[in-house]
């Protein structure tokens, strides 16, 4: 990938509303089996298709996830389906992506569940809730745990398909000028951290403040706001921020493993193929992995460098405090499923995984990493 300078990536920056801060099912064999036979004729027709995207063009791994996306489709089907991707604002703004697929002024989007709250509060679990799961958890769950099915029929209602297309791993806690010792130093605390954390951070006192990605930097060198989320190590370093924060804290308790998605137009889906519908959800699955090997691989290179050659000091939450958030996030979350019956159904679903693939863990990788050195 290209480098960008800090000024181009500020530039590409046109999202920036929202935090930045899913897979197909089995090899697909099984719902094959069940279509029309009629359906696995190869009719050669051709495709153009238009993919809209919430990330800014060109954006680091979320964006070149994309434009992977549509050349390994194009490659697979011999050239049949061509995609477009457009960036953020190039076609559409950002969070008008879901509609634009909706209404089929677009085919295809890509993005993450939780910038549709609005339109189905249910929407959050395929994406991050504070205290959640990771990467390996996250995509267990929909894919084999139940979670795709519920999602499918919740975007059913809008006219689309879904598909898991990303993760980013464990995101970090964000970078602050002032320690944060107890609860109460995040009391008045204005931050800019997106969702449901930022309701969270509510309950602490704390004031979120929603700042678009191109004004975090000048945002927290003047004041504005006193400590900001992003993604992690790798997208942080080329925002500049260790040159105006003095801690960087973790983990991103807000963001345990945020998964990105892929949306069909469902009418334009269903009319395609057997062999277009198999190659899209390969291709989803190539892009899935890819973006989470690719954010797990920068995110150590960069992690390593802003400690070897920034000196940058990083912080973990102290333990009483991340106690507290996660009693604050049980109260937004039970909020949550109140308000919505859909929200109640995913997340019992999800909640019934998340225990048993955390006692899983804790018998197995939580002994492992206690007992390693590093
Ligand atoms: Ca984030």
């Amino acid at each position: 990938m290209a480098k960008l300078s800090r000024k181009n990536f500020f530039k590409g920056l046109a999202l920036g509303t929202i935090s930045l801060p899913f897979v197909i099912r089995g090899c697909g064999g099984e719902n094959l089996a069940q279509q029309s036979s009629s359906a696995n004729v190869i009719t050669g027709k051709n495709y153009e298709w238009k993919m809209v995207t919430t990330w800014p063009p060109n954006f680091p791994v979320f964006g070149e996830g994309c434009t992977l996306f549509a050349k390994i489709v194009e490659e697979m089907s011999a050239g049949r389906m061509k995609i477009k991707v457009y960036g953020g604002g190039e076609l559409v703004p950002p969070l008008e992506s879901f509609d634009a697929v909706r209404s089929g002024a677009a085919n295809i989007g890509h993005g993450a569940a939780y910038y549709w709250a609005g339109k189905s509060p249910a929407a959050q679990f395929f994406a991050a809730v504070p205290f959640g799961m990771n990467a390996q958890q996250m995509n267990s769950w929909i894919s084999n745990g139940g979670g795709l099915a519920l999602w499918e029929e919740l975007y059913a209602e809008f006219g689309l398909v879904p598909m898991v297309a990303g993760n980013s791993g464990v995101q970090m806690g964000g970078w602050f000028n002032k320690e944060i010792n107890a609860l109460e130093d995040l009391e008045g605390l204005k931050m800019r951290i997106p969702g449901l954390g930022g309701k969270v951070l509510e309950k602490a006192g704390g004031a979120p403040v929603l700042l678009a990605g191109g004004e975090l930097y000048t945002g927290l060198e003047r004041g504005i706001i006193d400590a900001t989320e992003w993604v992690g190590p790798y997208h942080d370093y080329k925002m500049g921020f260790h040159q105006i924060a003095k801690y960087y804290y973790t983990p991103g308790w807000h963001e345990t493993g945020t998964t990105l998605e892929l949306f069909f137009n469902k009418k334009d889906f269903d009319a395609l193929d057997n062999s277009l519908k198999a190659i899209f959800r390969a291709a989803a699955a190539k892009v899935n992995s890819w973006i989470l090997y690719e954010f797990e691989t920068q995110n150590a290179i960069y992690l390593d460098k802003l400690i070897r050659e920034e000196n940058v000091d990083i912080r973990n939450y102290p333990k009483e405090v991340l106690d507290q958030l996660r009693i604050y996030t049980d109260e937004v979350v039970a909020e949550l499923v109140e308000s919505d019956p859909f929200a109640e159904r995913v997340y019992a679903s999800y909640q019934d995984f998340r225990q048993k693939a955390t006692v899983w863990s804790k018998v197995t990788e939580k002994v492992f990493y206690n007992d390693i050195q590093i």
